[in-house]
């Protein structure tokens, strides 16, 4: 596989697949922008090697061509990060993209709008993808959080260039991936939140090969709780998917995994930061009332598991960090990573939301390694070559 300083730019234009994908506030603006930070050092490469630059990216999940998900909404602050003008070019295939890229000059940046608004990115679609790669003499993979999917941008784009390669972001998050599958010290630990279980089973039960501790934390805790009989409230959950956690529970206990679910909780009575809240059983959470954030006992239990462990895997908050009321958990996992870290122990924390809380609570610096991506992580954690890289190889 090729990277971007194996490549002669000069007078060449790099598309280069970028993950801009970064939460927005309710004002549109960019509430963390790391994902862009990220990128900067292989845009410079580029222009400080001769070329130009034209940037493509997703940003949510839109249905149709929702302007709420324009990537004009972030292209002030795109030119912010990265110090220099951009152009916002409102389609990212068709006539309008083919005369800006045939105008643009050694040095220049356009940005192309959101990919998703074609639903031929994410059906991995030829003639989308044919379209698409006419923005570019040379492709560039740099968008690490994308590489697990096999989407247009991301891997059917390649085979129409003669010329690819991974960016220097892409390059610092393989390494560091490399890092762990290689020199891994047990005992390793995968500590996983965030609201949706349903898009992160499949990566729980591959990761049973890998580790031996399962923190399960967060919304996602309560599909676990349910599937065992416990009574959840008004918490989040998902109903369809109590039997996949019955396998993750019974291949656990196959492999030897131990896995810690939340023994109490922070149940509020409404989701808001000013709503009543009290301690509760994780398993007997009244009616109407939903866990929002672990509670004091589960800090107590999950600390103990990570001061024990060698390598820590982190990805998803264990509540409803953003607000005040239930941050209490995330941070104290934040803290209780970032002391096994001084202690020793390899941490690699990966996805947007942990990324921001690490942020929020000023431990970013205090992680061995911090990733981009979180599915990308954990699923190359897992050992499988991502549909992204096999691209850029073949
Ligand atoms: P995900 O995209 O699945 O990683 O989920 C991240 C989101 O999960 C964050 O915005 C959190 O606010 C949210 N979250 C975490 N814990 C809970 C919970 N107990 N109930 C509802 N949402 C939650």
């Amino acid at each position: 596989m090729k990277f971007v300083t194996d490549i002669n730019f000069k007078n060449k234009k790099a598309l280069i697949r970028v993950d801009f994908n970064v939460p927005l506030d309710s004002h549109k603006n960019v509430a963390d922008n790391s994902r862009i930070l990220a990128a900067k050092p292989t845009i410079e490469h580029i222009i400080n090697n001769g070329g130009a630059c034209v940037l493509m990216s997703h940003l949510g999940r839109p249905n149709g061509q929702d302007q709420n998900l324009s990537l004009k909404h972030i292209l002030k602050q795109t030119q912010e990060c990265l110090s220099r003008e951009v152009v916002f070019i409102s389609d990212c295939i068709g006539p309008e993209v083919a005369r800006a890229v045939s105008a643009i000059k050694p040095g220049d940046i356009l940005m192309l709008e959101n990919l998703r608004f074609y639903d031929g990115e994410i059906k991995g679609d030829e003639k989308f993808s044919k379209e698409l790669s006419k923005a570019g003499d040379v492709y560039v993979n740099d968008a690490f959080g994308t590489t697990h999917r096999e989407h247009a941008s991301t891997s059917t784009i390649a085979k129409f260039f003669i010329e690819k390669c991974a960016g220097l972001l892409l390059k610092k998050e393989l390494e560091s991936i490399d890092k762990v599958l290689v020199s891994k010290k047990q005992p390793v630990t995968a500590i996983i939140g965030g609201a949706k279980v349903s898009s992160k089973i499949p990566i729980i039960k591959n990761l049973l090969s890998a580790v031996d501790n399962l923190l399960i934390g967060g919304g996602m805790a309560y599909t676990f709780i349910k599937s065992q009989g416990g009574e959840v409230g008004a918490s989040i959950s998902e109903p369809d998917k109590t039997g996949e956690c019955l396998e993750v529970f019974k291949e656990a206990e196959r492999r030897g995994v131990s896995i810690l679910l939340p023994k109490d909780v922070i149940a509020a009575e409404e989701f808001k930061n000013e709503s009543e809240t009290k301690i509760a059983n994780s398993n007997k959470i009244s009616e109407g009332w939903m866990g929002l954030d672990i509670g004091p006992e589960t800090e107590k239990a999950f600390n103990k598991t990570i001061q024990e462990s060698q390598t820590i895997l982190w990805n998803g908050p264990m509540g409803v960090f953003e607000m005040n009321s239930f941050s209490k958990g995330t941070k104290a996992v934040a803290e209780s990573v970032v002391e096994a870290t001084k202690n020793g122990a390899f941490s690699l924390v990966g996805g947007g939301d942990s990324v921001a809380a690490l942020k929020k609570f000023n431990l970013f610096n205090k992680i061995s390694c911090v990733s981009t991506g979180g599915g990308a992580m954990l699923e190359s954690l897992e050992g499988k070559t991502l549909p992204g890289i096999k691209a850029l190889r073949t």
